[in-house]
């Protein structure tokens, strides 16, 4: 019999889940209805952020974040290049300048003396984004950005449910997205993450006006809250202010999550620990299956008190190729011949055609991304993976790293 195809990833939908969408579709709201403040509170809860606006994308949620911070034209969003294009793009959006910042090579993500070192006078906003849901170092990236008075943002996108262990004086343990260090964090409830809603973001904030402000961005700037209204003016009895009232304070956008959406959202937020302890096993099997191997290298966090409450979105392994022998590309071509399907996360982002056009950037920007890349590739990793077909990957990734 043939075996079934591993993708690198998959949604894990129950009949619960299916269930919910369906009872969402029997009600009037399929979209701006009750669940989509149900899921905010539920999904502020479980990560313990102070305010919660659902979004389109978290894409949206990154160019919300930017624009309620106050990031313009002039200003410098420096992101890490290990990341999805959203990251970076999101400052385009604004009409800022994404500029990348090299990673640690332990944590994958922004290093903090690179950041001081590289620091321009005109960099007003940090994104630092936990890599496959390893904790991106916040505390120590946030301490340099507030030096200079910088928005930190966490792009948290990998990192649902995750958490990791604070400096003595704060030890937590804390969400990634969501603590003392940031001041906005985003999530994406895209069908590839570990919690979906087929689409969608999650944009947390720890200011109340940031978050009443981005909630109006998502829909085309309008406020319907009377307390927040303008009156203006005030006298005419043309504007009487009656139960139809609202106002187009700025001008927003359609960022709405539909009801759909947060009917699928917040029953697989219900499921998050579970998932997350299936991701923590599935990885526990892979050291044990792949350690030891030559020119193979394993993901971890910097520090193992984080292993445990490491939420891994992805399991990026390291090759060197070159010793073995086989390309990239003939490994992943092998591996799919076998039925396992494996990706790589991610071209650096400086390096993409556009940032190369528009800014510049060119290959030595950032090195140490630069040589991850050369040796990254995404193992097949999602709850529902079998500890048999497991097997199959830990087994046909030795055959071809020892022929
Ligand atoms: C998926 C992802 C995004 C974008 O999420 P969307 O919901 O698809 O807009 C941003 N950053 C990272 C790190 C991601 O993995």
């Amino acid at each position: 019999m043939r075996q079934p195809f591993l993708p690198y990833g998959k949604p894990c939908l129950s009949e619960a889940d299916v269930e919910a969408v369906v009872a969402c579709l029997r009600t009037d709201w399929l979209t701006q209805g009750p669940r989509v403040k149900e899921f905010e509170t539920r999904f502020a809860d479980s990560v313990g952020a102070p305010h919660v606006v659902a979004v389109s994308s978290a894409t949206a949620a990154l160019h919300l974040a930017l624009q309620v911070a106050g990031i313009g034209p002039g200003d410098r969003v420096v992101t890490s290049p290990l990341t999805f294009l959203a990251s970076a793009n999101a400052a385009l959006y604004v009409g800022a300048t994404p500029d990348f910042c090299d990673v640690d090579p332990e944590t994958l993500s922004i290093d903090p003396r690179k950041l001081e070192e590289n620091w321009k006078p005109d960099t007003r906003a940090v994104v630092a984004v936990d890599y496959a849901g390893i904790p991106c170092g916040i505390p120590e990236i946030a301490e340099v950005a507030r030096r200079h008075g910088a928005v930190v943002i966490e792009d948290a996108c990998h990192g649902v449910g995750g958490k990791f262990n604070g400096p003595e004086d704060q030890p937590g343990p804390w969400s990634l997205g969501a603590n003392p260090w940031v001041d906005f964090g985003t999530f994406s409830l895209h069908a590839v993450k570990t919690l979906t809603g087929g689409e969608g973001g999650v944009l947390c904030c720890r200011d109340g006006d940031h978050a009443a402000r981005a909630g109006r961005l998502r829909s085309h700037g309008v406020e319907r809250s009377v307390d927040r209204f303008t009156h203006y003016p005030e006298t005419d009895p043309l504007f009487e202010q009656g139960p139809w009232y609202y106002e187009m304070q700025e001008l927003g956008y359609n960022f709405r999550l539909t009801d759909i959406q947060c009917a699928l959202a917040q029953s697989q937020l219900g499921r998050v620990d579970e998932f997350l302890h299936r991701r923590r096993e599935i990885v526990r099997i892979y050291r044990e299956g792949l350690s030891g191997i030559p020119n193979l290298t394993l993901p971890r966090p910097p520090r193992p008190a984080d292993e445990p409450l490491t939420s891994w979105h992805l399991f990026p392994v390291r090759i060197d190729f070159e010793n073995v022998g086989l390309t990239r590309s003939e490994i992943m071509k092998k591996l799919r011949q076998r039925g396992i399907g494996t990706q790589v996360h991610y071209i650096p982002v400086h390096l993409q055609p556009y940032y190369r056009k528009a800014f510049g950037y060119q290959p030595g920007k950032c090195p140490q991304a630069e040589r991850y890349y050369r040796s990254a590739l995404s193992l097949p990793l999602y709850p529902t993976l079998s500890e048999e077909d497991q097997s199959r990957v830990i087994d046909e990734l030795k055959g071809l790293l020892s022929q």
